[in-house]
Formats: structure tokens, C-alpha cells, sequence
């Protein structure tokens, strides 16, 4: 059955009608994905590079569709933003992730914060900021405990309304974190304005860390940045040890990446805290 979603050069002599298609099954198939129960939500640790502690997790979806397998979000959240189905898809995930922060609150009095990647079409909502409110009022969810990440170019187009919006989530006592910084086109003078919290520094600049010098410059140039603004600072998508030996001697204040721990389900990501709670 699976391959029948498939594109398949067999079937079809010309490629992008393939693909047309192939999306359209897709977006079919995403449409009664929520309701059929398909999607569920990973976790990855980031961790406190000094205390060597985990103290945060990024929520990142996952979609199993009978028909697909396993669908990368990298290809159905295009397709949801561009369909609008990101709306239902987003609220489900912010309120999944709260509801499973606040178990782990409860059940081991840890206080893991929570990272929620929130599109660029759901932070243009007006009525994102009241939605927020109220999961954090039905799941019990402390708002300290919420971090919401967007990318550079979300909030660069409309800067002075954002600044207003993020302002509000700010309000609420939620997290702000820029996610991929560097890869889009962040104004220095208008990041200063933004009520923002943390830079996730971007994995492309993080991968050649320790054979780049160029590369190198601009990590120790953004996090030099950060300490500056007072913001922390995150490098995504550490996987080696000499990545991570670089980022220590500049004083980079948390990593994630699959070094430490791929994203996990919430029952292996449980196994991991229950275990760093014992040492
Ligand atoms: P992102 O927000 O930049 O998330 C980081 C991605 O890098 C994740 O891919 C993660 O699994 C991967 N990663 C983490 N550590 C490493 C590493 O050491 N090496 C490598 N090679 N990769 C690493 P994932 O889960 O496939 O997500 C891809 C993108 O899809 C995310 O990029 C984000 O833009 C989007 N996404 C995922 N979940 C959500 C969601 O719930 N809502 C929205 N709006 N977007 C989401
Ligand atoms: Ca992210
Ligand atoms: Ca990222
Ligand atoms: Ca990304």
C-alpha cells in the first residue's frame, strides 16, 4: 500500500506532474491526520553546556500516515502552512507539548522547559496570543516553562507589529527564541528591540565548525552577540566532540544536537531524565 503514494518514474513520464500529485495525496492525507490520531510529538534535550545538565526540550513533530510511512516535517509543514492546515496542526502540538511539560513537572518537580516551533502563518494570527493563554490555563503549564521558537524571517517582515505580538507573549511570562539564526536576515538594530530570549544558532554554521575558520569566526561572532544583548545562546546540531570542545571555549551556553541525544518519544526522553535525575 505504501508504494502507492510513492512517485514512481513507472507510472509517470513527466516528473512534475509526478510531484503534483504526490503532493496532493499528501495534503489529502494530512487533512484527516489529527482526527485518525497520526501525528505524535519527539523531544530532543538541550543541554547546559557548563553544568552538563539537560534543562530544555525542542518539540518536533512526527507524522506516521499508513498510506506514506514516515513523512518528514521538512516536507509536510510547507504543505500545511500553504493549506492553512498548520493552524489545527500547530494548536494540537502546542498543546500536546504543554500537557506532556507539565506531566514531567509534576512527576519529578523538574522544571524542563519546552521548546514549540510556531510557523510564521500561526504568529501572524491575531489570535495566537489568547490561544496561548488559554493551553497554558488548561494544561496548568507555568508560563516560564514555555519557549516559543521562530525563524528570523517570520518575525523581519511587519517588524514593527511583531514587536507589539511578541511583546504580548512576552507578557504572558512565554519564551522567545530565534531559530536558524543566521540564515535569514536579522537586522542588528531591530534584534536589539525584539523582546526575544535566546538564538538557536543555525546547524550549517555549527557542521564545519572545527575545519572552518570562517565558520568558526561567525559562531564565536554570534554568540559574542548574544552575551551582549543578554540573550542565550543555542548551537543546533552538534554531533561531534570537536564541535563541542570549539563551543565550550566560547563560552556557548547550551547545545542540542544528536551528540548529546537525538529527538526521542516521550517515553525514551522520560528514561533520560530519570536517569540524569539519579546521578
Ligand atoms: P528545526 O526547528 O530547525 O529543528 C531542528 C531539526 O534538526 C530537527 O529536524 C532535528 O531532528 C534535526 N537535528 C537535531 N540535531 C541534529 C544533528 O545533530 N544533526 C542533524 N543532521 N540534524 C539534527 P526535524 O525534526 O526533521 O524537523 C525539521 C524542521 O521541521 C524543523 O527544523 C522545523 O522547522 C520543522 N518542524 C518540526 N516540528 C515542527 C512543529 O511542530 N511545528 C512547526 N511549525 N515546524 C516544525
Ligand atoms: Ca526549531
Ligand atoms: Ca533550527
Ligand atoms: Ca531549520
Amino acid at each position: 500500500a505504501k508504494d502507492q503514494g510513492r512517485c514512481c518514474f513507472k507510472f509517470y513520464s513527466d516528473s512534475l506532474n509526478c510531484r503534483a500529485r504526490e503532493r496532493l495525496e499528501l495534503e489529502q492525507e494530512l487533512r484527516k491526520a489529527i482526527e485518525n490520531n497520526e501525528f505524535a510529538l519527539h523531544y530532543q534535550p538541550q543541554i547546559d553546556v557548563s553544568a552538563d545538565k539537560i534543562v530544555s526540550v525542542e518539540a518536533l513533530i512526527r507524522w506516521h500516515n499508513p498510506k506514506h510511512g514516515f513523512v518528514s516535517p521538512a516536507e509536510f509543514i510547507p504543505i500545511a502552512e500553504e493549506t492553512g492546515l498548520i493552524i489545527e496542526i500547530g494548536e494540537w502540538v502546542l498543546k500536546k507539548a504543554c500537557q506532556q511539560a507539565k506531566f514531567w513537572l509534576d512527576e519529578y518537580g523538574s522544571e524542563y522547559r519546552v521548546s514549540v516551533n510556531l510557523s510564521s502563518v500561526q504568529f501572524k494570527r491575531g489570535s495566537l496570543v489568547g490561544y496561548i493563554q488559554k493551553v497554558l490555563k488548561e494544561t496548568g503549564l507555568p508560563a516560564n516553562l514555555l519557549e516559543l521558537e521562530l525563524t528570523e524571517s517570520a518575525i523581519m517582515t511587519d517588524v514593527e507589529e511583531n514587536i507589539i505580538r511578541l511583546q504580548q507573549i512576552k507578557e504572558l511570562g512565554v519564551g522567545i527564541a530565534i531559530d536558524d539564526f543566521g540564515t535569514g536576515y536579522s537586522s542588528l538594530s531591530y534584534l536589539k528591540k525584539f523582546p526575544i530570549n535566546t538564538l538557536k544558532i543555525d546547524r550549517s554554521f555549527i557542521t564545519d565548525i572545527a575545519t572552518s575558520a570562517d565558520d568558526a569566526a561567525i559562531v564565536k561572532a554570534i554568540i559574542a552577540l548574544a552575551e551582549t544583548l543578554n540573550l542565550a545562546v543555542i548551537a543546533e546540531g552538534v554531533e561531534t566532540t570537536g564541535q563541542l570542545q570549539i563551543l565550550r571555549g566560547f563560552n556557548c551556553s547550551l547545545i542540542q544536537g544528536y551528540l548529546f541525544s537525538k529527538p526521542l518519544n516521550a517515553n525514551d526522553l522520560e528514561a533520560l531524565l530519570i536517569n540524569e535525575s539519579h546521578l
